[in-house]
């Protein structure tokens, strides 16, 4: 094999790389991104360009990928998010955001006429997709915890109900971790008889874990959802971004077109994909298992509750949505949320208590936030 050889110079650049990637990570709680994975056994497959060009389910003439890996881990969600049995569809997307973009492509090719609602939470990406897609919508209002405004949803579709509705519900927005009650938005449907309807759900984050939810929450394909995209490596993790979308095989079927350059279906967004993302996902799921993924989703759950109950103890108004893993809390100084990469938004700052977030780390958290509120 021909040997790469970095210039010292480059060498050096890259080492640096690695040092400021190691101490970033350790100090990360702002973002929804697991860091706990190991997947060192599959560091042999980097010699390899694998690429499940077209339909994970229609096999292709280029065949150095990881179809049946990915085939499984679609199989896997459609089943957990109650697909109906003969009608499922998916593939492992480059993240959430793809996902969204799919779900929105297949409500447009039903519905060309539809009009598209999504709260005020919803994640940027859906905007961006819409316009993509050339799709009008109407956002709706948002309750204080994040959760769409069921009454403006309903007033705003009774005043559309000559078009059809795609209805893009959020199960965990990304400030709040609200979920949209699918339930509830199929019940307005009915009230309104609006029977050309499609839901997606954005399950990003929860998506991942709300199926291990007691109660459960509702927003899967048995609670009215049509498509439902998630996030890789967000609950899972994944050194590579990526995403699952799970469909109705039925709606798939009406944009699926035959390919002779590749032998397969051109029925995904992009046409040359990551064929190393499904092996991750497949590795993770193989090895944890549905014991492995609830019990982090438990772990996930009790070090949330830990850390609204440490930062109310000392008088700092964290709260969280029920079953949830995002603790909310007033936007802290700079510097706090430099070190440990927060978001905020509108006067609001988060953490999120991924699988791999310990009670140390809490704790060391909400020493620095004290001290900063002692300094103030
Ligand atoms: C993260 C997120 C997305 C986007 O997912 P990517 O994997 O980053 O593309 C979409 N929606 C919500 C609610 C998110 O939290």
């Amino acid at each position: 094999m021909k040997e790469y050889r970095l210039p010292a110079a480059d060498a050096t650049q890259l080492n640096d790389l690695l040092t400021q990637v190691q101490t970033c990570t350790k100090d990360f709680l702002g973002y929804p991104v697991s860091k706990d994975f190991d997947y060192s056994p599959l560091l042999p497959f980097l010699q390899y360009p694998l690429n499940n060009l077209g339909d994970p389910f229609v096999s292709s003439t280029y065949t150095v990928g990881s179809r049946e890996m990915e085939k499984f881990v679609v199989e896997f969600f459609a089943r957990l998010f109650r697909a109906p049995a003969d009608d499922w569809w998916g593939y492992v997307t480059n993240g959430g955001s793809e996902g969204n973009l799919y779900g929105l492509y297949l409500a447009r090719e039903l519905y060309p006429k539809g009009m598209v609602y999504y709260s005020e939470a919803t994640h940027y990406s859906v905007q961006k997709n819409l316009h993509l897609l050339n799709m009008p919508g109407i956002i709706i209002r948002t309750l204080p915890n994040g959760e769409i405004d069921y009454e403006d949803l309903a007033d705003t579709m009774r005043m559309n109900r000559h078009l059809p509705a795609i209805m893009l519900a959020n199960i965990g927005t990304t400030m709040t971790e609200a979920r949209d009650d699918v339930g509830r938005i199929k019940g307005i449907l009915k009230d309104l008889a609006i029977r050309h309807h499609y839901i997606h759900a954005d399950g990003a984050l929860s998506g991942s874990y709300s199926a291990f939810l007691d109660p459960r929450p509702a927003f899967d394909f048995a609670d009215g959802a049509d498509s439902i995209a998630i996030s890789g490596h967000k609950f899972i993790g994944s050194p590579i971004p990526c995403g699952v979308v799970v469909a109705k095989k039925s709606n798939r079927d009406r944009i699926a077109r035959s390919v002779a350059y590749i032998g397969s279906m051109d029925t995904t967004i992009t046409g040359s994909r990551n064929g190393h993302s499904p092996l991750f996902l497949w590795y993770a799921l193989k090895s944890l298992g549905l014991a492995g993924l609830k019990e982090r989703a438990r772990h996930s759950l009790s070090i949330a509750a830990y850390a609204v109950a440490r930062l109310n103890e000392n008088g700092i108004p964290a709260w969280r949505n029920p079953n949830s893993i995002t603790v909310v809390f007033p936007d802290p100084a700079g510097s706090i949320r430099r070190k440990w990469q927060l978001a905020s938004e509108s006067g609001w700052s988060h953490i999120i208590c991924m699988p791999n977030v310990s009670k140390e780390q809490i704790d060391e958290f909400v020493a620095m936030m004290v001290a900063e509120e002692m300094a103030v």
